[in-house]
């Protein structure tokens, strides 16, 4: 039996950072995964869908022409191989990162499904090996829906979304959350007609409602369609056509196309993990149960990222994994789980931070707002990319930061600003003092904030 400090089971961003962090801090590491390094994140999330966003977006860019910057063109032309290459070398150059990590880190890589024997002790294939901490950072899957079950083929996941081999005539993508619009924008830009079906009554569910709206307004100017409200009942296959029964209220419509996206959550991977013969809790949805500490209710066995109860984030998984990797080491490790970004990356990005205005008032403040208009910046209209606006949220009588809502161009960067003023405490004016280099998208957040109490 091989004997480490910590054992991790799972190598996506929550397990690989853990290891790195705790191998950092002097323990001695192992990392299993039952597939690659990076998870879910970098071999079928994050990474390939934004490798695809940004190509989609420069083809839908050229192909809507450059003429008024001057830049006479042909014909634009979509060599989809190509954009698929492209995409999967972005992945195996960052995959090879990881192993080259691991590699001057000292930790060692065991490849095979990992299961947890006992406390303290780990299985790998033919490998036992023992330590003093069990993380477990198995991430999670797609949900299925169960009258839409994944055939792989029409009725396909995010997973097959990033590598199908010709562009759909017509997709329907079940789900309006991020990664049903980021995959759908991909898909619409790249030529297919693309329907939304969202079962709330507004996309991106939770988001600050105002920005979910004008996000839409902005998709649907862009051609894509959406029903709200609306359920998928049932599907029939038949010669590569999906004929799709969809819901609305009392209302039924049939849709027909070639291929259905289910992009309704995902489930966290638990099963068969030997969860229940050492006794670690679970929830009803599979979900590790955690304290704030990261810890099971069973002594030397953590819990981290998409696993356990939160948001499903990559860098939620990150910072989990750098604390749990502190704490094991004795030192003090934090998560502020009141600061943590989201973001949809169409054209343009929502990014958010803190508390909607729904929120803020469900939390009963007295709210007040500030706005700021993208076309109002000069950058913007340089960059020509100016739709969207900043949403500042702050208490009234206080004037405390609540939230940020930035849709526009570069909004996932922009939105670090707002993630920072929440880290440190500030106020509305705090932000709308901080000096913002001129032309920069980021006056449009100091205007925004100045916006609060004018
Ligand atoms: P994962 O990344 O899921 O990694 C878990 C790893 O554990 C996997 O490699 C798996 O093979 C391994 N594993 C599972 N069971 C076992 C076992 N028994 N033994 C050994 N290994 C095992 N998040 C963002 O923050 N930003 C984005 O832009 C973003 N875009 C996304 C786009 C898509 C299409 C998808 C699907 C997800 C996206 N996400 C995004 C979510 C993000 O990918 C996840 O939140 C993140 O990967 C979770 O990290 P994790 O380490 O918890 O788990």
């Amino acid at each position: 039996m091989t004997a480490f400090d910590l054992v991790v089971i799972g190598a996506g961003p929550g397990g690989y950072v853990a290891a790195s962090k705790a191998a950092q801090l002097g323990m001695k590491v192992a990392c299993i995964d039952k597939s690659y390094l990076g998870g879910t994140c970098l071999n079928v999330g994050c990474i390939p869908s934004k490798a695809l966003l940004e190509s989609s977006e420069l083809f839908y860019r050229a192909k809507k022409g450059l003429g008024h910057h001057g830049i006479g063109q042909g014909e634009v032309g979509l060599d989809l191989r190509a954009m698929m290459a492209r995409k999967d070398k972005i992945v195996q150059t960052m995959t090879k990162g990881i192993a080259g990590l691991f590699k001057s880190r000292g930790i060692a890589h065991f490849v095979g499904k990992g299961q947890v024997r006992a406390p303290g002790s780990v299985s790998v294939g033919k490998h036992v090996l023992s330590a003093q901490h069990i993380l477990l950072a198995t991430g999670s899957a797609p949900a299925e829906l169960p009258n839409l079950p994944f055939d792989g083929k029409h009725v396909i996941s995010s997973t097959q979304a990033l590598t199908l081999e010709k562009v759909p005539e017509r997709l329907v993508v079940i789900g309006g959350g991020a990664i049903g619009l980021e995959l759908g924008s991909v898909w619409s830009r790249l030529g297919a007609q693309v329907l939304i079906v969202e079962a709330m009554n507004q996309i991106l569910p939770g988001t600050d409602r105002e920005m979910a709206q004008q996000l839409m307004r902005l998709l649907k100017r862009q051609g894509l369609t959406f029903l709200l409200k609306s359920k998928a009942q049932a599907a029939t296959i038949q010669e590569d056509q999906v004929t799709l029964t969809i819901a609305t209220g009392e209302q039924e419509q049939v849709e027909t196309c070639d291929r259905v996206l289910v992009a309704v959550g995902r489930k966290p991977c638990s099963a068969g993990l030997g969860l229940e013969d050492a006794g670690v809790a679970v929830n009803e949805r599979g979900q590790v149960l955690v304290d704030a500490q990261g810890r099971t209710n069973v002594e030397g066995i953590w819990a981290i990222g998409d696993l356990v109860p939160g948001p499903m984030l990559a860098h939620k998984a990150e910072a989990e994994g750098v604390a749990v990797a502190e704490r094991m080491a004795g030192r003090a490790g934090q998560v502020n789980y009141d600061a943590i970004p989201s973001v949809v990356y169409t054209h343009p990005e929502l990014a958010s931070v803190g508390a909607s205005q729904e929120q803020a008032d469900a939390d009963g403040h007295e709210v007040a707002v500030g706005q700021y208009l993208f076309r109002g910046n000069a950058r913007a209209h340089c960059m020509d990319d100016i739709d969207g606006l900043v949403k500042i949220v702050a208490d009234a009588h206080t004037d405390q930061l609540l939230g940020m809502h930035i849709l526009g161009p570069q909004a996932s960067h922009l939105i670090a600003e707002g993630v920072l003023a929440l880290e440190f405490g500030a106020s509305a004016e705090d932000v709308g003092r901080t000096v913002h280099a001129h032309p920069a998208l980021s006056e449009v957040v100091g205007e925004a904030a100045r916006a609060v109490a004018p």
